[in-house]
């Protein structure tokens, strides 16, 4: 017997195209739900710190692959009894599970055939920049002059759309047109040069319905105030989102403005939980991030309701996503116990109901 190994040099990247081809259909094949291609020129300009350059200063290709969020996956925050399915398999698995495993296989296949690539999930929490694309103080420092301060960070949004998979949406969301928001996504950079795909043109996704604003419970969206940048040659804009109002409303908190006995986050003594939170307290995260109580109900919810309904969305299904009122919680009141629910210091079968 000898030692089994994979083969090496085996496919024929001798023209870009016969390259993309390939390298696309490996990305679908390893679990991708769509996958397009930018060539680098199209991150002329980038800021510094998000510059793919960095990086990889002889980069030629990014490989852009969007992940599905499952719609089932968001069903059980939207009938209000299953919240963590859409944090773990929705979110953080996706993110910090699914993802990698594809990135890696594919950036394994291409290096198989002799080209350097990076498998980037999203790992960009050791990142040199804010949220609003400041260096961070005291964090760290270039290692040559000229250089960005670790770690560079590729916005993966912007790298879709210049891979030709989609829209932002005003929402800053990225809207695919198979599945609308309902997208997360995963690329890798590579000195491979692969033919490049154009820019989406398809069908317009986003046509400013402002369903994500009316829904989103933390009133994090800007009708004013958008910004706008420049991308491969076009201009595209997007609500001025309020980082800090989401982070907190999609972990289902709500200000207070007073102490509170028992604070819904910790560390926050004034926060209570939102009429989009069932919990007394935020539940812990899963697989890292995983801690979307809000359900995205605005920037995904509401979104793929308006898109479903226009039609637009190749991922379509026999029954339209909501089926029932929204609900909220109403947490001037006690909780009405359903029958059926039993608590261990109760007679079996009593319902704890006022
Ligand atoms: S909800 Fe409407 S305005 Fe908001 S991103 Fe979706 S399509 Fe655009
Ligand atoms: S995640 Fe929730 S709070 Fe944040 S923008 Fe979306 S709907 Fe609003």
């Amino acid at each position: 017997m000898a030692i089994y190994t994979r083969t090496f040099n085996q496919e024929d990247f001798s023209t870009p195209r016969k390259a993309a081809d390939t390298v696309k259909r490996k990305a679908l094949e390893f679990g991708a739900d769509a996958v397009g291609i930018g060539n680098i020129e199209r991150w002329a300009g980038a800021p510094l710190q998000m510059d793919p350059k960095q990086i990889m200063p002889e980069c030629k290709s990014i490989i852009g692959m969007v992940f599905r969020v499952e719609r089932g996956s968001l069903r059980g925050i939207e009938e209000g009894t299953y919240f963590s399915n859409y944090s773990a398999m929705g979110y953080g698995g996706i993110t910090y599970l699914y993802m990698p495993l594809t990135v890696i296989n594919l950036s394994k296949f291409i290096e198989d055939n002799g080209a350097e690539a990076i498998p980037m999930g999203h790992q960009s929490d050791w990142r040199g920049i804010d949220n609003e694309g400041f260096a961070r103080e005291n964090y760290s420092r270039p290692v040559r002059e000229g250089q960005a301060t670790p770690d560079v960070m590729i916005q993966l949004r912007i790298a879709a759309y210049l891979c030709g998979l989609g829209e932002i949406g005003f929402s800053k969301m990225f809207l695919s047109p198979q599945f609308g928001p309902r997208c997360r996504v995963g690329i890798i950079l590579s000195d491979l040069e692969l033919e490049p795909d154009p820019i989406y043109n398809g069908p317009k996704l986003c046509n400013r319905c402002m369903a994500c604003v009316r829904a989103c419970p933390g009133h994090a969206f800007s009708t004013e105030k958008t910004v706008k940048v420049n991308l491969g040659g076009r201009e595209v804009e997007w609500s001025d989102l309020n980082m800090g109002k989401c982070g907190f409303a999609f972990v289902g908190a709500k200000h207070s403005g007073v102490e509170q006995k028992t604070s819904y986050l910790e560390g926050n003594p004034e926060s209570v939980p939102g009429e989009w939170s069932p919990f007394y307290r935020k539940p812990h995260n899963l697989y890292n991030t995983g801690q979307a109580v809000c359900g995205a109900r605005g920037c995904t919810r509401a979104c793929m309701i308006s898109l479903e309904a226009r039609g637009v969305l190749q991922n379509t299904f026999r029954q339209k996503f909501r089926r029932r009122p929204e609900w909220r919680v109403d947490w001037s009141t006690g909780p009405k116990y359903s029958k059926g629910t039993v608590f261990r210091n109760k007679k079996a079968g009593a319902v704890d109901a006022d």
